[in-house]
């Protein structure tokens, strides 16, 4: 026998069994983000290499190791998307929908990273994002992370997530800050590791994202960024903390959160949570002022965030918060006795007519009542609709419950669409 042919390591099956959890999620993103009239943009897989190159940064985690990148049969450099910005970006630009407009966009779909495959850690992984364009005030910031703390209130994961917040200034203070922290590490070069010292010259803020203890403690006393900020950037920045205090949200202050993209600038922040292990953060984002410009553009501020779906649902079904979800089947139709089929079909039929949002599922291939039941309990239905000789005859249906106490009743036909529709 030929061996059987597996997926990529790291690219996984959503199986039947989990797509109503995925299902439940994508549609509260979707409502979320047009509750705040986020339009959706589609985007494709596949761009060019240089867009993730030009936008994402040269030496970043991901450009440097983590991209799917071949020649096509042109010989084109392509690459899978590994994230959905620059992609964005691209797509305002080249239709004009950014420069002198505002735009609010959401995407969603699949990502591409070679990483090292773990728990919430996977080479295909999807994304949910938010793009909002053509705007320079705090406002919107405070706008884009009232949106996705909406999204953990409607998910329950509230109380599970923490949100980090931190500017990283304009290019202009960054840049003084970079030399006074290279002159501060160069110093110090002997208690960085190898990673650090590489990044001192390559990308020196990404050493003060370091997890290495040793690293950290020479970071204790680095110069600051916030010290190299002007009056501007301290009054976007209070502002937004203004607006965030005024609707409840709380934040960590987190001086050390610099964003492994290169794109960002003043607000940056990410949602945290210690439900998933290493895997930690949920959401991340930020402002994007210059990238528009950096990808051929005309100015245009932008601020967005992306949140892994994966990790979502990982969190979600370990706090057992996916119990609840609505399973794929309502009503799952059986039969007893000659003729009974068809009639069932044509009930399971009209009933779809009447309660269009229902689920029912009607049961094919014959058996007895014992087989039948079986399957509608392994459907996860939340009812049974028995159709014999008996109840034909006298235009009923019998109801059988296959969750909770209920009695098991006998229904005129008519009040089945009802009692469905009171089901979802
Ligand atoms: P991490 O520090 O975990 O590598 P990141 O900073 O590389 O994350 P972003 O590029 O900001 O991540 O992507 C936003 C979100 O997408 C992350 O917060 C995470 O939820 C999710 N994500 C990123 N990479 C992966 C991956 N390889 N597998 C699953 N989800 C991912
Ligand atoms: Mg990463």
């Amino acid at each position: 026998m030929s061996k059987v042919i597996q997926a990529i390591r790291g690219m996984n099956d959503c199986l039947p069994s989990e797509t109503n959890v995925w299902q439940m999620v994508e549609s509260v993103l979707r409502r979320v983000a047009s509750n705040y009239g986020f339009a959706e943009i589609r985007m494709p897989i596949v761009e060019s290499t240089n867009l993730f190159k030009r936008s994402i940064g040269e030496v970043t985690d991901i450009v440097e190791k983590e991209m799917y990148t071949f020649d096509d049969r042109n010989g084109d450099s392509l690459t899978l998307r590994p994230e959905g910005t620059a992609s964005c970006v691209r797509a305002g630009n080249q239709h004009g929908l950014l420069y002198n407009q505002e735009q609010r966009l959401w995407y969603m779909g699949p990502m591409f990273r070679h990483e090292r495959p773990q728990k919430g850690r996977y080479r295909q992984f999807h994304q949910f994002g938010i793009e909002a364009f053509g705007m320079a005030t705090p406002d919107i910031d405070a706008e884009v992370i009232m949106l996705s703390a909406r999204l953990w209130k409607e998910l329950g994961i509230s109380e599970y997530v923490t949100l980090e917040l931190n500017s990283l200034g304009s290019n202009e203070e960054r840049a003084a800050y970079r030399d006074a922290l290279v002159a501060y590490l160069t110093q110090h070069e002997d208690k960085l590791d190898e990673d650090s010292k590489r990044r001192m010259y390559t990308n020196p803020l990404r050493v003060l994202d370091s997890k290495n203890p040793d690293v950290q403690a020479v970071l204790v006393d680095a110069p600051k960024l916030s010290d190299y900020f002007g009056d501007e950037t301290n009054e976007h920045f209070d502002q937004l903390k203004a607006y965030l205090d005024n609707a409840g949200i709380s934040y960590k202050l987190n001086e050390r959160l610099v964003r492994g993209l290169d794109y960002y600038n003043r607000t940056v922040f990410e949602w945290v949570t210690d439900s998933l292990g290493a895997q930690g953060t949920v959401c991340a984002g930020g402002r994007y002022d210059g990238l528009v410009e950096q990808l051929g553009g005309k100015g245009t501020p932008g601020i967005g965030f992306a949140l892994g779906i994966e990790r979502l649902v990982l969190m979600l079904t370990s706090l057992e918060k996916a119990n609840n979800v609505r399973p794929q089947v309502d009503a799952y139709v059986i039969t007893l006795g000659e003729g009974a089929d068809m009639q069932a079909v044509a009930l399971a039929e009209k009933l779809r007519d009447q309660v269009p949002e229902t689920r029912i599922q009607c049961h094919c291939g014959g058996g007895n009542m014992k087989k039948q039941m079986k399957r509608a309990d392994k459907s996860g239905a939340q009812i049974a609709l028995i159709l014999g000789e008996d109840e034909i005859a006298n235009q009923q249906v019998t109801v059988k419950y296959l969750r909770g106490q209920h009695e098991q009743q006998r229904v005129s036909q008519e009040d089945v669409a009802p009692l469905l529709a009171s089901l979802i």
